[in-house]
């Protein structure tokens, strides 16, 4: 049995060493452990070996998590919401979470920003593109995300920090670069065009190296962390 504090420092390796392949600065990619499925004791012995940034898919387990760990007296955690939010479901997300990647239309993020309790400080933000086109498949249309990030800018309880994909599993590396490299390509579009974004949430268990390489800021890992769902 790996430790989890070995699996956590098998995935911080893995990170270093494509940043270092890919002539990046390790600090320039963020950690986002996904702990869906698993239960709160399982994010506090993560917090325990020093993870902060834990990333959830289904809201009220989210929330229950978030109470629980709190309890627990895990401090300081960065919560983020990486699963789709239909819009009735958009208060427990406003009130309860500090980031949603799976923002991918106006009317989700017009709610989101009202419901923000505004003691809570601005709720961080990405919009999901479908960047592969997936017909079934959420995410804004790479044609549409600029003018959405432009709405969502403007949303006064919210920071609109990047965007956030996740491509079909490729056929291999070089096509797995190519369609993190497409999510790069717009990001730096919507860069160009003015937008303050810092962030860009690419990448699993599966293909982290493939989207360190072309650019991700932020990996979402879970089963390389905690095993399998
Ligand atoms: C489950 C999930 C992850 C983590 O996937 P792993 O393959 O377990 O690393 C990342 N992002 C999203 C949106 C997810 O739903």
């Amino acid at each position: 049995m790996t430790s989890l504090q070995e699996k956590f420092d098998l995935v911080r390796q893995r990170i270093a060493l494509q940043c270092q392949r890919s002539g990046r600065d390790p600090a320039s990619v963020a950690l986002l452990a996904v702990s869906k499925t698993f239960p709160s004791g399982a994010v506090a012995q993560a917090w325990a070996a020093g993870q902060r940034a834990f990333g959830e898919n289904y809201i009220q387990e989210g929330v229950d998590k978030i109470l629980a760990c709190r309890a627990l007296g895990c401090e300081g955690i960065q919560w983020h919401c990486i699963g789709p939010i239909q819009s009735n479901k958009t208060r427990p997300v406003a009130t309860h979470f500090d980031w949603v990647h799976t923002v991918d239309r106006l009317k989700i993020a017009q709610r989101l920003s009202e419901q923000r309790p505004p003691e809570m400080g601005l709720l961080q933000v990405c919009i999901q593109v479908n960047i592969d086109g997936g017909a079934n498949k959420a995410g804004v249309a790479p044609a549409d995300a600029l003018a959405l990030a432009r709405q969502v800018a403007a949303l006064p309880g919210l920071r609109l920090r990047g965007l956030m994909a996740i491509p079909e599993p490729a056929p291999d590396y070089a096509a797995a670069v190519a369609v993190h490299q497409a999510a790069k390509a717009l990001w730096d579009a919507l860069r160009a065009d003015g937008l303050d974004l810092d962030t860009l949430s690419l990448g699993m268990s599966a293909d982290l190296e493939a989207a360190i390489a072309a650019g991700s800021t932020l990996v979402r890992v879970g089963s390389a962390l905690f095993g399998d769902r």
